[in-house]
């Protein structure tokens, strides 16, 4: 979906006569969907009044969580002026349940010392994630970081060796061990971990304004943190580390704190 805001608009709402440019966005406007935003330079973006960061050239992104609310409201402001105000409209997802079974017992109930390690790894995870840049690495476009069946899809509701679990935020790529794992946009490596209590062998992209992507359970990591990579370039062998019953990527996308469906970001695999 595509909303340009044209003159006779701006005239309507009584914008800044400065004002000639043009707010547009373009994304999926469902649960799990992300959206790329453009507005004048310096405006202030806001989804339900909350401060949504902007490149210097007024790019934003918004992102929907699995259980997003079906309306929520978008304004952006140029010098202290409303210039656009409106309801988005969310498309409600139902979503499956995957039973997973054969999970070693430690992987679906640690031990207190596994909640300790999980704890100090997401710690970590939380500090990297807390350094995000506010490059546009984004603008790249985005692709599969590897082919393959697909084996899990975002928001199912998580059954692990008979115990409900949280739901599954990525969509899980199964291929042969060591297939290549390549970066799925542009972006700078915020994260790499050689080996976490679930995720395994992890690596967490930074693609700017607070999105990140997530390649769990590798067999081998091919990049350093702090690295610049292009989309496409390789940055992990495809593995089982972790909770995996199996070699599969699990690819994750973030924007924030909020998971999104990677899947809405990329043409079907063929
Ligand atoms: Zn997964």
């Amino acid at each position: 979906m595509l909303v340009r805001l044209g003159a006779l608009a701006i005239l309507l709402i009584g914008a800044p006569a400065a004002w000639a440019g043009e707010i547009s966005l373009k994304g999926e406007y469902s649960q799990g969907g992300l959206v790329i935003g453009s507005a004048p330079p310096g405006a202030a973006v806001t989804l339900d009044g909350k401060s949504q960061p902007a490149t210097s050239d007024g790019t934003f992104l918004l992102g929907f969580s699995r259980d997003s609310a079906r309306r929520r409201v978008l304004e952006v402001r140029l010098n202290g002026a409303s210039i656009f105000k409106r309801d988005l409209e969310i498309k409600k997802r139902a979503y499956d349940v995957q039973r997973i079974d054969g999970l070693p017992r430690r992987k679906v109930t640690p031990s207190p010392a596994d909640l300790k390690r999980i704890k100090a790894e997401a710690a970590a995870l939380g500090a990297a994630r807390a350094r995000l840049s506010n490059a546009s690495f984004f603008r790249s476009g985005f692709a599969w970081p590897a082919l393959g069946r697909i084996s899990g899809i975002y928001g199912s509701r998580r059954i692990l060796n008979g115990k409900p679990r949280r739901p599954h935020f990525g969509v899980d790529v199964a291929a042969p061990e060591g297939t290549p794992v390549r970066a799925a946009a542009a972006g700078r490596i915020a994260f790499a971990h050689a080996g976490m209590f679930f995720n395994g062998k992890t690596v967490i992209i930074d693609h700017g304004l607070g999105l990140t992507s997530a390649y769990l359970h590798m067999s081998a990591i091919t990049v350093e943190s702090g690295a610049t990579v292009d989309k496409g370039a390789i940055i992990g062998r495809i593995g089982k580390t972790g909770r995996a019953t199996g070699a599969h990527l699990h690819w994750g996308m973030r924007l924030r704190a909020t998971p999104v469906d990677p899947q809405l970001l990329v043409p079907p695999m063929l």
